[in-house]
């Protein structure tokens, strides 16, 4: 469905449930369902490409990560929003020959992002104690990699502005030892789907509500527009459905 709506997006890495093909969507669909925002698909940032996992937006934002090409250079804010950093990302790899970027932190970011420790535990990070020896271990060029890292510790010492603007998260990376992960954007979410009102009842193409038919979550459309609110898909799932719950509780009851 991402390559018949977004097909733009259709090659990014699948971190999301492999169950998750838009069943909901097409059921609802052959009944005369509406859909809204189909074109919405929300990637992410940075899912390391292996594993497929997805890698916290808290490392780029707290522990202040950055994303190096296969050059050893920088290209980006890193603290972009998710869908522009997304396409820096996936212009920057499609100038390159390979699939991937590297992200890259230091000990003192590791442990500023709890979660992180399960990404070295499971074998998703390579790490060295030395700028130049990561750069070995990651596959790029050793002497191109420190220098970019030491600039860009040294316009942070010397409070010079960030050459790609980044404002938040400059923090140093120089406290071994040094990480690194391979990735590329992956599948997060659709704000697309299926239409409903604030009663959860899914609409036909006329707004009329389908009988006995409700949504929430991943399943339906027009929630969240164009943008994203941290969180904001968990809890449009959960509010969405109690309110879906109570409402087909309510129309049976009245019946
Ligand atoms: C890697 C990742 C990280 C995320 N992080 C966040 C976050 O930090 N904050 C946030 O708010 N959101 C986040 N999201 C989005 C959020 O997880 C989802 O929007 C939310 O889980 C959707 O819940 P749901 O119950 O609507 O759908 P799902 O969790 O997709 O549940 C649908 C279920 O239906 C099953 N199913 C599908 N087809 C059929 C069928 N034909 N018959 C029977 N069963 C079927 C599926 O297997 C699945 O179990 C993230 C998503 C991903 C992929």
């Amino acid at each position: 469905m991402v390559y018949k709506y977004k097909p733009e997006y259709a090659d990014l890495i699948v971190s999301c449930s492999i169950g998750a093909t838009g069943d909901g969507i097409i059921m609802a669909e052959a009944i005369g369902a509406a859909t809204v925002d189909m074109d919405r698909v929300m990637p992410t940032p940075t899912a390391e490409i292996n594993s497929k996992r997805l890698i916290t937006a808290g490392m780029r934002n707290t522990a202040g990560a950055i994303l190096v090409n296969e050059f050893g250079q920088r290209f980006v804010d890193e603290t972009l929003l998710y869908e522009p950093l997304s396409i820096a990302i996936t212009e920057e790899v499609a100038e390159g020959t390979l699939e991937y970027v590297f992200e890259v932190f230091d000990e003192k970011g590791k442990e500023s992002v709890p979660i992180c420790q399960t990404y070295v535990d499971g074998g998703l990070t390579v790490q060295a104690d030395t700028l130049e020896g990561l750069a070995e271990e990651l596959g790029i060029d050793p002497d191109s990699f420190a220098k970019t890292v030491r600039e860009y510790n040294q316009a942070i010492k010397e409070g010079k502005p960030d050459p790609f603007g980044k404002t938040k998260a400059r923090n140093p990376i120089e406290t071994p030892p040094f990480y690194g992960i391979k990735v590329k954007p992956g599948h997060l979410a659709t704000r697309g789907g299926l239409k409903i009102n604030e009663k959860a009842q899914v609409l036909d193409l006329s707004d009329n509500p389908i009988p006995g038919l409700y949504a929430a979550g991943e399943v339906t459309g027009g929630v969240f527009g164009g943008g994203y609110i941290g969180g904001g898909f968990l809890a449009e799932a959960t509010v969405l459905g109690r309110i879906a719950g109570a409402q087909s509780a309510i129309d049976v009851l009245s019946q």
